[in-house]
């Protein structure tokens, strides 16, 4: 295998996987591709004036074993698997924060545990009768369930009741989509909730009180309720930052600012790809022995001027896209007595404002925030690249932010001392639009054995970082045991799900 180059599109943690393990099991250098100034893709962490961003809460959390056993060795864990405290935080830079879970749903101005559960504090912020109108309709789905389930509201109405999904889940899931739920699969509730119940989310809560510090893996845990997760003491990108360190140590190469425009071959074979300067915007070609691509399905069926139905249903894949906007402010109004709230992230299923969901990064780690009096958070906007709210400048987009925080009584404006907002295209790749025929693609592209498709729009699957890294794992061994076979790539993440839950 010597001399041999593998061009590998993105250095997000599809890419940099597939970089990482080669450079472990194969003579093959790898060549990382990306288009942006970070690594790390969407888990990347950008900085602003001395506060760190992670674009979502990204929770290290993978019922793989190799996964897990793959990040602690690049970052060790804060504590053994005693619970003992082995390094501290304080003094050591490279470590894996163990983080409790604490996410809730504000609605009508109020909190409610995540996942919903029958407490004092559900009945009286919902009222009696409410309460009792929810649990009646809860009943009647479980004892007369929809037959068919047809599309995403059946299926969320099949597991929690009709008045369960019109007040908990409706306008969360249509602001991350931006369409109905009765427009959306059933198949998206699987991947994404399967088998999340009221039930299951009970029996999750008495078996949870029972456990130790231990079983970070939670593997009998279902996935929307994992409570304990690591996290990088600087945010996901840290974690990413040092594997390209490791890369470009071992003889790999990682190119910042360069754009992979088009994917040359020839007879069913990758020969290679044209890569364009971000800065100078030359483009060259670089040959290719392999190449791994992570870059969005529709780009890599432009870049390799397919013609005819493939380009068709390429063309016609959905992507939902997402702002993020960072604010820095004195205090929140939701605090109690004095006591900061606790949670990681807070669900805003208020429908008189767009926001989706509001980070708090304080409590992700508080190494991400400069002045620990203050609370450093991301609000979550869902839209569609070009779209209205897209488009809005930056200052609009951010006067929105706090104002829409302020009228949900979270902030006050005058609080605000500074903030930031991004832009993150193809953020979601939608189970809607040509995905049904996304198989098509999948024949098609598999019929080129040294060119691999991993990762979450590198597929477009809704794959966290565990199932984009098993994705290039999976490549990499099938080149090392010379297996042309891709099913066992495409299989990671359609027989254990488990996702950051939405
Ligand atoms: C809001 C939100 C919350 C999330 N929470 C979690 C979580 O809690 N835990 C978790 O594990 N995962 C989470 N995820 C998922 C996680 O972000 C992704 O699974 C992961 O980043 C996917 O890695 P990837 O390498 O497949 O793709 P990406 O991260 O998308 O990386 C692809 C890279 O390719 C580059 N690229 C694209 N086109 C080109 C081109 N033509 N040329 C060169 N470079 C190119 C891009 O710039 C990018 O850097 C979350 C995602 C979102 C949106």
């Amino acid at each position: 295998m010597n001399n041999k180059t593998a061009i590998i599109i993105g250095a997000g943690p599809a890419g940099l996987t597939a970089a990482e393990q080669l450079l472990a099991h194969t003579q093959i250098k790898p060549i990382v591709i990306e288009a942006d100034t970070y690594v790390g893709g969407i888990s990347k962490t950008v900085q602003h004036n001395g506060n760190r961003m992670d674009f979502g809460g990204h929770r290290f959390f993978s019922k793989s074993d190799k996964v897990m056993q793959w990040w602690m060795d690049k970052m060790p864990p804060q504590f053994s698997d005693e619970g003992e405290e082995i390094r501290d935080p304080e003094s050591h830079n490279k470590v894996m924060l163990l983080r409790n879970r604490l996410s809730r749903i504000y609605h009508r101005r109020k909190f409610f545990n995540y996942p919903i559960s029958l407490t004092w504090n559900t009945i009286r912020a919902l009222g009696f009768f409410r309460s009792a109108a929810l649990g009646l309709s809860y009943f009647k789905a479980r004892i007369f369930p929809i037959k068919k389930e047809n599309n995403l509201e059946d299926f969320f109405i099949n597991r929690f009741g009709k008045k369960l999904y019109l007040t908990f889940f409706k306008d969360y899931t249509e602001k991350v989509w931006g369409v109905p739920c009765k427009e959306i699969s059933p198949e998206w509730g699987g991947q994404r909730i399967k088998g999340l119940s009221i039930s299951k989310a009970l029996k999750d809560a008495i078996s949870q009180s029972l456990k130790s510090k231990k079983d970070i893996q939670q593997k009998a845990t279902e996935t929307s309720l994992i409570r304990r997760f690591l996290y990088p003491k600087f945010g996901p990108g840290q974690m990413w930052e040092i594997v390209t360190d490791e890369i470009l140590q071992k003889g790999g190469e990682v190119l910042l600012q360069h754009k992979v425009t088009e994917i040359l071959h020839k007879d069913n074979f990758a020969t290679g790809v044209v890569v364009k300067n971000n800065e100078t915007g030359e483009s060259i070609s670089m040959q290719a022995d392999y190449v791994f691509s992570s870059m969005p399905i529709v780009d890599l069926i432009r870049g390799m001027k397919t013609e005819g139905s493939i380009k068709t249903i390429a063309e016609n894949l959905i992507y939902r896209d997402f702002i993020t906007v960072g604010l820095l402010v004195d205090k929140l109004l939701i605090d109690k007595n004095d006591r900061r709230i606790k949670d990681n992230w807070i669900y805003i299923q208020e429908n008189d404002v767009m926001l989706g969901r509001l980070q708090i990064f304080n409590n992700w780690s508080p190494y991400l925030v400069k002045d620990q009096t203050k609370y450093w958070m991301g609000l979550e906007y869902f839209c569609y690249e070009g779209d209205d709210f897209w488009n809005k400048s930056d200052d609009a987009i951010i006067e929105i932010a706090k104002s829409e925080l302020e009228k949900i009584k979270i902030i006050q404006k005058s609080d605000v001392q500074d903030a930031v907002m991004h832009r993150v295209p193809k953020a979601y790749p939608a189970y809607f639009g040509s995905y049904d025929q996304i198989h098509l693609i999948r024949e098609y592209t598999d019929k080129f054995p040294n060119l691999f498709l991993i990762g979450r729009n590198g597929m477009h699957k809704y794959n966290n970082q565990d199932h984009s890294m098993l994705s290039a794992m999976t490549a990499v061994e099938n080149i090392v045991k010379n297996r042309t076979d891709k099913t066992n790539i495409w299989n990671v993440n359609t027989e254990t799900e488990y996702h950051e839950s939405k």
